[in-house]
């Protein structure tokens, strides 16, 4: 082909790509784009493309001055045409997106004469002349050569943006390459600087960079732009989301007057300033997010009230919130279903809806690191002790309570806290496992930190604090900074709700709350867990209570032994009835006293490993007063209850079993227990017994453990310290963060669950417990109930549920979901 018709063939207008058979390959993003809004029937501004196989034809003035022909037929416009004038845009896309694209130029078209004019109609501040000055610059620069020094020194001292235009068009004539008048030439002169400096090397190696080919090739993109006055004229960029709600509603901002070519830093103007075409936009909003499947982002003009849209793309990775929003919506409009509105949000981004953020701005000092062991974020005043964080916290201060480590003695200080700090112990260590049940934001095992209890400072990173001192906590991230941040409340919503109702038709696996006590079930059953998964009975007598387990646990004689223990029943009882009303008709698993002497008794525990000592079953095989005492202050608060019309499930279980005798005698005196509460009371109570798993012999002798309990549940956080022989405690701190750096460990076993050794362990419990009893209910309640990777591991493993603390549940109800998504896709 040759001539005119030969060159416009080359041409794809806007909206013909497709019906062409042409793909981004040959119009690269912003043609298929624009193609796909005019095929939705959405206003969009009059262009075309000249597909990446005949970008480089378009250096030609004979095929951009035919370009420019089209284009004026497309706007029914006429560049020069005082009344409606316009202006050319070029911009350049690739098959693979528009990043690493050379700056688009906005004002092609301008002659110094027609600039007069369009400068009187336009205004706002020279407008028109910078654009201008910007273009031939560009084309300088970058088409001739001409060094952008001397661009710079032309430019030095200009008076205004027409002085500046008037010296880059000297410059560029006195260089031997005058710019030139006409707009066929000028779009020529245009793409040739457009394409050269797309094949420098410097860009070659940005796309490199960027993780693109350094040979990919662009497709260029010719727009009619229709400028005006700026009362009625304008352009800018809106999204389909309100970033702080989520919900649909057109936002974004908008600037009078024309486009220009480096980024505008005039505030501009809200959306409702708009002088026309608002319905329009939130129209063709409307629309892209039903066909994108996601937010959507355009720009647009309006010109003489009348809208068109520049470009639109789908905002690949919305704010949270938005995220959650999103997915509800299109769900309830039946666009995707859900499994994909599951799908599409994270673990991560429910938790910064549910937990307190830290709204960091990077000019924050950083004063500490340690594990990230409970969400959330809080600022505060440094307490070295428990009492004085009660004390300044009854003054209506905000505290952050700074320890060593904590024990249950601390509880009133974690309580009063915002937010609590160790310098030892691990994720699941005393403090870990307290703080994220109470839903108090933690950072453990800060080692660098030193406490001066007698001069009253902590000292870390070479920063003195004082005790009173503010600080503030990223619990999510394990960062501690000097001085208050600014902390951003959590928002959960109905939507959020909504979400997690969805996930719950995808998952299989239940999801319960690890609940002490009615505060943390009612927090639980708020988040929606099924039930509670564990009572760790031993957390009923922290704080204030903990005098009475001492006085039992240090008893001598059997007399003093059992006054202690009539005691510890009768505040018991107190507690399971402030537990059962309010889990209701739900189950519960209550385990019986496992109380680490250490961490009950400090110095006094005269153990030299305690954690391997008297704990669990075993002191209640040295008391064995002490179970049935427990059980029967159970079942005496379930009579109770069930005669106020209340009859919670009652799952009895046993802690730290090795030996199946151990397990056989603890269920005979739960037994027992029964017997003699239905003795008394005429009421018979139901209820089932089980085991934890939580010693590796136990998960090796599962079979014998299933002849005994209805129910196993994986404790994988004694199972973990003692799979591995890593301490629970302090072994994080210490030792796993050079493991991870010497890539001996992915991540520590006590954050995500071990698949090849503790996992294998749990499988071959699972295997010999169901081969004994098929019916046996099997669930898991260490830490890693909480953490997706390792929900995801309980999925394929076959649990029934898991169990994790109340602020874990929303998440682990998604995560929940996604793992038997992963599973089914597996299959
Ligand atoms: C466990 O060991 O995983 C468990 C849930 O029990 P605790 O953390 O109370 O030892
Ligand atoms: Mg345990």
């Amino acid at each position: 082909m040759t001539g005119t018709e030969a060159v416009s063939a080359i041409f794809v207008p806007y909206g013909q790509g497709g019906g062409r058979g042409l793909d981004a390959m040959e119009l690269g993003t912003h043609g298929v784009e624009l193609d796909r809004l005019v095929a939705l029937g959405l206003p969009v501004v009059p262009g075309l493309t000249v597909p990446i196989s005949h970008a480089a034809s378009l250096v030609r003035p004979d095929v951009a001055g035919a370009a420019v022909t089209l284009l004026q037929q497309l706007a029914g416009r006429h560049l020069g045409d005082p009344d409606h004038p316009l202006l050319i845009r070029l911009l350049a896309s690739t098959s693979m997106g528009s990043a690493g694209v050379p700056a688009d130029l906005p004002g092609l078209g301008i002659t110094a004469e027609s600039a007069v004019a369009l400068d009187r109609l336009v205004g706002s501040g020279e407008a028109i002349y910078d654009v201008f000055a910007a273009v031939v610059r560009y084309v300088g620069e970058h088409g001739a050569g001409i060094p952008g020094d001397d661009f710079a020194d032309a430019e030095y001292d200009a008076a205004s943006h027409s002085d500046r235009a008037r010296r880059f068009l000297a410059l560029s004539a006195a260089a031997g390459f005058p710019f030139p008048d006409d707009p066929g030439e000028q779009l020529a002169r245009a793409a040739e600087a457009v394409l050269s400096r797309w094949a420098s090397p410097r860009a070659r190696r940005q796309r490199r960079g960027q993780g693109l080919p350094g040979d990919l090739a662009p497709a260029l993109h010719v727009q009619a732009i229709r400028v005006g006055p700026p009362e009625r004229c304008g352009h800018g960029i809106a999204e389909s989301r309100d970033p702080a709600s989520g919900c649909f509603a057109p936002t974004g901002t908008f600037r009078r007057s024309v486009r220009r070519a480096a980024a505008d830093d005039r505030p501009g103007e809200p959306l409702a300033d708009l002088p026309g075409g608002r319905d329009l936009l939130a129209a063709a909003l409307r629309t892209l997010e039903l066909h994108m499947r996601g937010a959507a982002q355009v720009e647009f003009e309006v010109r003489d009230a009348e809208l068109a849209l520049l470009a639109a793309r789908r905002i690949e990775r919305p704010a949270p919130r938005t995220a959650i929003r999103l997915a509800v919506d299109l769900a309830e409009a039946g666009i995707i279903d859900d499994v994909a509105a599951v799908g599409s949000i994270s673990a991560s981004d429910i938790e910064t809806i549910l937990h307190p953020q830290l709204q960091l701005t990077g000019s924050e000092t950083e004063f500490a690191r340690g594990l990230p062991a409970a969400a959330g974020a809080a600022a505060g005043r440094i307490a070295l002790s428990s009492e004085q964080a009660v004390q300044w916290s009854e003054q209506g201060d905000p505290v952050v309570l700074v320890a060593e480590e904590t024990s249950p003695g601390d509880l009133p200080g974690m309580l009063a806290a915002r937010a609590v700090v160790t310098v030892r112990g691990g994720l699941a260590a005393h403090a870990a496992v307290v703080a994220r049940g109470l839903g108090r934001p933690a950072v453990c095992g800060a080692a660098t930190v030193r406490i001066d209890r007698a001069a009253g400072t902590v000292t870390s990173a070479g920063q003195t604090l004082a005790q009173g001192d503010l600080i503030s906590v990223d619990g999510s991230s394990g960062t501690v900074y000097a001085g208050a941040v600014h902390v951003v409340p959590p928002r959960p919503g109905e939507d959020l709700e909504a979400l997690l109702r969805r996930a719950d038709t995808v998952r299989r696996l239940g999801v319960r709350a690890n609940a002490d006590n009615g505060r943390d079930a009612a927090l639980a059953i708020q988040y929606g867990a099924e039930g509670v998964g564990l009572c760790r009975t031993e957390h009923q007598f922290l704080g204030e209570r903990l005098p009475l387990v001492r006085r039992y646990l240090l008893a001598t004689d059997p007399g003093e032994e059992a006054a202690a223990l009539v005691e510890l029943a009768a505040a018991q009882k107190e507690d399971f009835l402030d537990l059962l009303a309010v889990t209701g008709n739900r189950p519960v698993t209550v385990r019986l006293l496992d109380a680490p002497l250490h961490e009950f008794l400090g110095e006094s525990a005269q153990e030299v490993n305690p954690m391997l000592g008297l704990r669990g079953v075993r002191l209640a095989v040295m008391r064995t007063e002490l179970y049935p005492a427990q059980a029967r202050a159970l079942f005496s608060a379930w009579v109770d209850l069930t005669a106020a019309g209340v009859t919670p499930q009652l799952e009895v279980m046993v802690p730290l079993v090795a030996v199946a005798g151990e397990l056989a005698s603890a269920v005979a005196s739960i037994h027992r227990a029964a017997a003699e509460i239905e003795a008394g009371t005429g009421v018979r109570v139901p209820y089932t017994v089980g085991t934890m798993v939580e010693t590796p012999r136990a998960a090796l002798i599962a079979g014998q453990l299933a002849k005994i309990a209805q129910f196993l549940s994986f404790g994988t956080n004694d199972l973990t310290q003692l799979t591995y022989g890593f301490s629970r405690d302090d072994v994080e701190a210490q030792l796993l963060t050079t493991y991870q750096e010497q890539q001996l460990l992915p991540v520590s076993p006590f954050a995500s669950l071990d698949p090849d050794g503790v996992g294998e362990l749990i499988k071959t419990a699972i295997a010999a417990a169901r081969r004994v009893n098929p019916a046996i209910k099997l669930g898991i309640c260490g830490e890693h109930g909480g953490d997706p990777a390792s929900i995801e591991l309980c999925e394929r493993l076959g649990l029934d549920y898991v169990s994790c603390s109340p602020s874990r549940v929303p998440g682990a109800r998604l995560a929940a979901a996604h793992a038997a998504v992963a599973v089914a896709n597996d299959r």
